[in-house]
């Protein structure tokens, strides 16, 4: 099933031109943007649904509901799935979950043609957030969906873009 989806997808985006470069909804790949800066540190990761949980809708059977239960317990906890450099001293100060489908956060998202996302906003306080040299990434650990993160950092010392591909867990900040 995930591969007919996945041809699906491809196809949807095949016949619309080129995604949005902010968010294209690829099945296997999510965005992550990372900024830290001497005070604190920000994460958000856009995802399709389908890299979560296999399905992109409420769930409708109680092995579906338990299924959503445990990712999302998974993406509360922010601490555990980003680990900053302990240099920077960063303590998890927020989480905020956002999936129309799932009924989570605010505002409908615009239907896509029976696709849906999730995204998950992550704060956090830092002592000193300009000694962050890396940040461990624990997505696909967590969910086996997902092949492929867009990286977009944002330091003191400067902007970059990125890809973090299966099995690699490490995020560099500094060239
Ligand atoms: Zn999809």
């Amino acid at each position: 099933m995930r591969h007919r989806a996945s041809l699906i997808c491809a196809l949807a985006l095949a016949t619309t031109g080129p995604a949005p470069a902010a968010s294209p909804h690829q099945h296997g790949t999510a965005t992550l943007d990372i900024a830290v800066d001497a005070g604190r540190a920000s994460i958000v990761f856009d995802t399709p649904l389908d890299n979560l949980l296999g399905f992109e809708r409420a769930p409708r059977t109680d092995a579906e509901r338990r299924q959503v239960e445990a990712a999302l317990a998974i993406l509360r906890d922010g601490g555990r799935l980003f680990r900053i450099d302990p240099a920077a001293g960063c303590t998890l100060a927020k989480v905020e979950l956002e999936s129309a489908a799932l009924g989570l956060g605010g505002g409908a998202s615009p239907a896509r043609g029976g696709h849906a996302d999730l995204q998950g906003r992550y704060d956090f306080d830092c002592g000193q957030g300009g000694r962050a040299t890396h940040v461990e990434v624990g997505l696909f650990a967590a969910f086996k969906g997902l092949q492929r993160l867009q990286l977009q950092l944002a330091t003191p010392r400067g902007q970059m873009k990125a890809a973090l591909v299966r099995p690699a867990s490490r995020v560099a900040l500094v060239r």
